[in-house]
Formats: C-alpha cells, structure tokens, sequence
C-alpha cells in the first residue's frame, strides 16, 4: 500500500496520521490482544491495540483508570506477552525472540518510567543512570561520564553523588527520565511519570521530558490523566473498551 492510500486505510483508528517519511515505525503493535485470567474469571482487557509509533514523535494515551493503559505499555516494553496480535520494535516482533535477545533489543531501543521513581535505593544519582549502559556493556568511566552529562541535561549536576532517599519527588523522577534517556533509545515509554508530583513539580519535569525528547529525536509513548501535558502531544490516543482511538483533533 502506498503512503497516501495507508493513510486514508489508517485515517480512523490510532495508527500514525501522518508518517512524514517512508521510514517504519519504531514500535508498532496489530491487533493485539490481552486477556488476564480463565474461563469465568477471564478478563479481556486490551482486544483489538493497533498503534505505530514514529521516529521522535510524541503520543500520549489517555483512558479511564482500569481501562487497559499500563497493561498496554507493558506489552510494548516486552515486558508481558499478548495473548494475539503482534508488537514490533525496530523491525523486529517481539515472539521471534528468546529472553535474551529481547533483553538486548529492549535495553537499547527502550526507555522507561514510572509513576513512582524506581531507583535502585542504594545507588548514587549518577550509579543509576549509569546502570543501563553498564549493562549494555559500556565501560564504567565512560557509562559514568554520559549518565554526568545526562543528569546535568535535567539539572541535577550538583545531585550526582545523592542517593535517592536524599532527593525530592521531583529530582527522583529527573534520575528516572535521565536513567531512561542516557543510552539513547529509539523510544520511552512512560506510565503516569508525573503521577505522584504536585502540579507545578509535573509540569517541570513533563516540559523537561519532552523537550530533551525533542531534542534527541526520541519517540515518546506517554500515559498521563492531565488534558493540558497530553496536549503537549504530538496524538492523544484514548484507551477505550480494549482499544485505541484517536482523539487528537477533539481536544484542540
Ligand atoms: P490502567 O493502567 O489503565 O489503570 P491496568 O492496565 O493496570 O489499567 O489494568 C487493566 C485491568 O486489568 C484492570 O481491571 C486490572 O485489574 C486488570 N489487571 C491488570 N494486571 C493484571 C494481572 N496481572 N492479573 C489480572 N488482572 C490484571
Ligand atoms: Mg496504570
């Protein structure tokens, strides 16, 4: 199919709008489907996820508490299996892989956040962010001195020897969006990242997400509650009754 007529084919459901190049998505799922539990206690949650995720564009999913979103990302991470359906993440469908192949593609092609912070406790600042390059492989002094430049990125330079229990809610979660950033991946994904801030503390670090997402080219799949951050988006992606809408141009 050519661009002009996928677009029209791909005009009402949550795949790209507007793919600007003839490049693939980065991370894509087809019909997917994720159902928790048994006979009568089976529990179809996600039915029918299609999604394409571009090169550094920016979705937000928004949806209902329970409606699926987390289950969602957790599919797209690798990190939980789809009962149907296929996720691929830069070229390569997630069944196709063992556990260590996955491990690697997902180690340098994805970035994640949480709601809550998820730092190693006993680590520095500048231990964690390190982490995932030293488990790329990357030396020790030059995964330390990318994790210095990336946390001076989100202002933390005069943190990096603090632990977490010595920072605030905010600072944690700049480790955290620093930590998901450093090793350049294609993709993050991020649940409810500024869930467990203050407004004003969310919007610091949102803004500051984005716009090192921005600058980095980096593709961002972001679930968030908030209208005005989600609108910071370049979608807004509704999680309904087990799948995705596109509701981008509702809410301008
Ligand atoms: P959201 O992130 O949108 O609030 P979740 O993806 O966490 O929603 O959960 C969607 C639904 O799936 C909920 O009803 C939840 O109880 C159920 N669920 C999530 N994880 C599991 C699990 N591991 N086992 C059984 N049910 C689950
Ligand atoms: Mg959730």
């Amino acid at each position: 199919m050519n661009n002009a007529l996928s677009n029209i084919a791909m005009s009402n459901n949550a795949m790209s709008k507007n793919p600007t190049s003839s490049e693939p998505p980065i991370l894509s799922a087809h019909g997917v489907m994720k159902v928790f539990g048994h006979g009568i206690h089976a529990l179809e949650v996600l039915s029918r996820v299609d999604l394409e995720v571009y090169k550094g564009e920016k979705v937000a999913i928004v949806g209902a508490s329970g409606s699926g979103k987390s289950t969602l990302l957790h599919l797209l991470g690798g990190l939980d299996t789809s009962n149907q359906g296929q996720i691929t993440l830069a070229g390569v469908e997630f069944t196709k892989l063992n556990e260590e192949q996955l491990n690697t593609v997902r180690n340098q092609e994805l970035g994640f956040i949480y709601q809550f912070h998820h730092l190693l406790p006993e680590f520095t600042a500048l231990e964690n962010v390190a982490m995932p390059l030293r488990i790329r492989g990357l030396s020790k002094q030059l995964a330390l001195a990318a994790a210095s430049s990336m946390l001076t990125k989100v202002g933390l330079a005069s943190r990096l020897e603090h632990t977490p229990a010595m920072l605030s809610g905010g600072e944690r979660q700049r480790v955290a969006v620093a930590r998901a950033l450093v090793g350049e991946p294609s993709c993050v994904l991020a649940d409810e990242p500024t869930g467990n801030l203050d407004a004003q503390t969310a919007d610091h670090v949102f803004n500051l997400m984005i716009d090192i997402a921005s600058e980095l080219g980096t593709a961002f799949v972001i679930v968030t509650h908030d209208p005005l951050r989600a609108k910071r988006c370049d979608r807004i992606l509704r999680l309904s009754q087990g799948g995705l809408v596109d509701i981008t141009d509702s809410l301008q």
